[in-house]
């Protein structure tokens, strides 16, 4: 169970006469709900999603998840995995390490460990891979291992910022469509980050319509499209 609750949250970065990246955001995400954040470039949606995920401190406002701050969490405590655009892997990593760097830092046996990693990649097409070094793999096979990395450990949360971003258009819409599967398979509650519309009414139960550091919509992709 993940329910995901911002109060009031804002941000300023540091920096004289900085202005708000981010001001009065209010929603609430609730379990099992894939929410995308939906704007224009620097209108402040990797500033919520990073605020969501610890990455950076709230200025004002509270980040709850299922009623415990964030921020009062030690990082390897927070149930939640973060999918990055450049897909950040350990490049000396094998593909099996990577997907079991997670696990491994979180002690779980060796066994469950085996387990997990080959599930998640079988899950992924990664099995004929774990072997395999970042820098031999195809873009769309690091995002792959992005994923596989992420869902091993079955977070209650899964954070996306642009994940797709860096693929060509048709693998762009395979993986669409497994994130929406690899979501309700793991029963993860999702924030998605994008710019592309389509993108965001093809995944979502709802949408936050970013702009300018300001929320101005939050609902389902028929309430915020096809409402006369
Ligand atoms: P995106 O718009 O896709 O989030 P950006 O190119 O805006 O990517 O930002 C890339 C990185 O640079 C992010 O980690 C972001 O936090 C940081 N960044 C963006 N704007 C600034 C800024 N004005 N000063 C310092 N860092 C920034
Ligand atoms: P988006 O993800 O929608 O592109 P961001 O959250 O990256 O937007 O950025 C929102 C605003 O905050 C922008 O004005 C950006 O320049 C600024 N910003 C982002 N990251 C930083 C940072 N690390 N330091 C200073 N300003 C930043």
């Amino acid at each position: 169970m993940a329910e995901i609750k911002l109060t009031n949250v804002g941000k300023k970065y540091p920096g004289k006469n900085a202005d708000y990246a981010v001001q009065g955001i209010s929603y609430t995400v609730l379990d099992k709900q894939f929410v995308s954040l939906l704007g224009p470039s620097g209108c402040g949606k990797s500033t919520t999603l990073n605020m969501i995920a610890g990455l950076e401190s709230v200025t004002e406002g509270t980040i709850e998840i299922d009623g415990v701050r964030v921020e009062s969490l030690e990082p390897h405590k927070r149930d939640l995995a973060f999918v990055f655009q450049d897909y950040a892997l350990y490049p000396h990593l094998s593909v099996y390490d990577n997907i079991a760097f997670g696990l491994r830092m979180r002690k779980m046996p060796k066994k469950e460990i085996d387990a997990r990693v080959k599930e998640s990649a079988e899950k992924l097409e990664l099995l004929p891979l774990l072997a395999k070094k970042p820098r031999a793999l195809s873009g769309g096979q690091r995002q792959r291992v992005a994923l596989a990395r992420a869902i091993a450990r079955r977070p209650g949360v899964l954070l996306f910022d642009e994940p797709l971003s860096n693929l060509d258009a048709l693998l762009r819409e395979k993986t669409r469509s497994e994130l929406r599967i690899l979501h309700n398979d793991i029963g993860a509650t999702s924030i998605y980050v994008t710019h592309d519309q389509e993108e965001a009414m093809s995944l979502s139960d709802k949408i936050a319509v970013m702009s300018r550091g300001h929320l101005e919509q939050y609902g389902s992709p028929d309430e915020i499209y096809n409402t006369p």
